[in-house]
């Protein structure tokens, strides 16, 4: 076994929970079936951290030759929408899983809930509580104080069931009765205080339309819409898990399937939001560009910006699964996403700040092509050739007037190699009325062809160019963190989180030069432009007149220094 899938062996090993299925399978449970399901709710789009939750289920069904279902947890008609169905499938496909014929809406399962609460009702254990939301919420109690019984919760089975038919026939308004569980007022598990099972609500459903005026609330609806698929191991986040003995209790009172819920913690990543609500408020108020801005953490926003999503599924499994909830340093996504694209993208030469170079020994009217290499990491990726003449474009940061001491590239005097092309010499600084260097002009030598002297000359500095009239011109967009603060929900008092929102998030450059073949690169190729990071086109903005690029992520690696130093974040 090769290394590397030694060390996913060990990474998988540590995972609590592949041990409880692994165990389960083992001692004939369920006659040794696996299945999982991921329940997104179709109120929003998905992020990284659904992604978690994705490459755990569907990872598991695939380890352990079970199955994964697709189900929308769609029991909230008032917030949930079609639009949102649409996009949870298209990125789960991307990130890479399939769910097969096995799509499921928990509102294809109304009817058999509604006769599950019938069964409990039957059974003496739920009845129609009359009082209002504010009654109810008064008389939970506390932790430290029981709750009190409600005045209704003596209802004989036939009134109970009257009732809970008049809530369903929409005889009943909104708010003036609910369907609880009869379980304990008293019990030190608040969740277990006679949860509501069912509200009126006169809303039309995203599915079912006006076919139904009471819905199911989560609790009731999820353990038994497991149970109705058959799921073996229903994996959900830890603020469930004080859920877990209704969630238990629910389907102990009917003779029906017995899935099993474990709790993981949730991935929260530095410098980010990850509730729904707050992206929502972000896309709503205007702060970013929509769903898909590059900056957000849905998977819209990373696969525009160009993160592989084989680098997802691999982040998902460095992190791995734990019952602790701690933060993951943002830093080591980048490095996941960085370490996949210097394996695959081919290297370009682009200059987003332009400072021209005239080469005033090359022959005027003349151009010629040079070989570049493509992937210094991949021989297979070969070579292509870029063009060269007398004018140039450097970087505007390559070249200083009167540099530091340990500054090695372009200055008055000194000679420079420009990559793959030749070695060149600034004699003059050419400036406007104002002062500002406005172009350079250098002499090159035509014996260093390629980037290497025939005497055995050193130059301690390397510097990307393109050709000024071949070049390309385009638009680059450069991104840094969205919020400036480590952990931007963590705000004084009266602060809100917003006011971490990073203004510098997003740089806009304009006037960017690129190697010619960039102008072809098709939407969802990535590069890295030397020295400068990893590149894609913007499938939204990019056309064929209006060149867009977008920085995937830069060369700097915080993760990697962080390692070398030892200090594992
Ligand atoms: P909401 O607050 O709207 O319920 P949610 O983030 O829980 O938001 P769901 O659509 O209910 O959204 O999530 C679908 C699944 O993804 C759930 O099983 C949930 O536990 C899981 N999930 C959501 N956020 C994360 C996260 N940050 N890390 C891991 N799993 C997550
Ligand atoms: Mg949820």
């Amino acid at each position: 076994m090769p290394a590397e899938e030694k060390d996913e062996e060990a990474l998988r090993s540590l995972d609590f929970i592949r041990q409880i299925v692994a165990d389960d399978v083992a001692a004939g449970k369920h006659g040794g079936r696996v299945q999982t399901r991921f329940p997104p709710e179709p109120n929003g789009y998905l992020h990284i951290g659904h992604a978690k939750s994705i490459c755990l289920n569907f990872g598991i069904a695939r380890e352990f030759g079970g199955l994964c279902n697709l189900r929308f947890d769609d029991t909230n008609p008032v917030v949930e929408e079609e639009e949102y169905v649409k996009a949870i499938q298209e990125d789960i496909r991307w990130l890479g899983f399939d769910w097969d014929d096995r799509l499921f809406y928990a509102s294809d399962y109304f009817e058999t809930l509604h006769g599950y609460a019938v069964d409990l009702i039957r059974q003496g254990k739920a009845y129609v509580d009359s009082q209002s939301p504010e009654e109810i919420r008064e008389t939970r109690g506390s932790l430290t104080r029981p709750g009190t019984p409600s005045p209704f919760r003596d209802r004989t089975v036939e009134e109970n069931l009257d009732l809970f038919a008049r809530m369903r026939e929409g005889k009943m308004e909104e708010g003036s009765c609910v369907l609880r569980a009869k379980i304990d007022m008293a019990s030190p598990n608040m969740n277990l205080r006679d949860p509501v099972l069912y509200r009126i609500k006169k809303a039309t459903h995203h599915r079912t339309g006006d076919t139904w005026c009471i819905y199911p609330t989560y609790d009731f609806a999820h353990g038994y819409s497991d149970s109705i698929e058959g799921i073996t191991h229903s994996l959900c986040t830890l603020e469930f898990e004080n859920h877990r003995p209704l969630y238990d209790w629910l389907l102990q009172q009917l003779p029906i399937h017995q899935p099993r819920q474990i709790e993981f913690a949730r991935l929260n990543l530095t410098h980010t939001v990850m509730s729904k609500r707050k992206l929502l408020e972000l896309v709503k108020d205007g702060h970013v560009s929509g769903w898909d801005d590059p900056r957000l953490p849905t998977l819209r926003g990373m696969r525009r910006r160009g993160y592989p999503p084989e680098a997802l599924r691999r982040f998902c499994e460095i992190i791995g699964v734990t019952k602790f909830d701690g933060v993951t340093d943002i830093a080591l996504l980048e490095h996941v996403i960085r370490e996949q694209l210097n394996e695959e993208t081919p290297r370009r030469l682009a200059v987003l700040d332009p400072l021209k170079v005239i080469l005033t020994n090359y022959p005027e009217g003349e151009h010629e092509e040079l070989e570049c290499i493509n992937n210094p990491q991949n021989p297979d990726a070969g070579t292509r050739k870029v063009p060269f003449s007398r004018e140039l474009y450097i970087e505007r940061s390559d070249f200083l007037e009167a540099p530091p001491k340990k500054f090695f590239r372009l200055a008055p005097g000194r000679e420079v190699r420009l990559r793959y092309a030749y070695f060149i010499t600034c004699q003059n600084v050419v400036k406007d009325s104002s002062g500002n260097v406005v172009a350079l002009e250098c002499t090159y030598d035509p014996a260093t062809r390629g980037g290497d002297a025939p005497d055995g000359r050193k130059v301690k500095g390397t510097i990307h160019w393109v050709d000024a009239t071949a070049s390309v011109e385009a638009e680059v967009r450069l991104f840094e963190h969205l919020f400036a603060a480590e952990k931007p929900e963590e705000v004084p008092d009266g602060g809100d989180w917003k006011d971490n929102l990073n203004p510098a998030s997003l740089v806009v450059r304009h006037g960017c030069r690129l190697e010619p073949s960039l102008a072809d690169l098709a939407a969802g190729e990535r590069v890295q432009f030397e020295r400068l990071g990893y590149f894609t086109p913007d499938p939204v903005d990019s056309r064929p007149d209006r060149l867009v690029f977008l920085r995937t992520v830069a060369l700097k690696d915080k993760w990697a220094r962080m390692q070398k130093k030892g200090g594992r974040g």
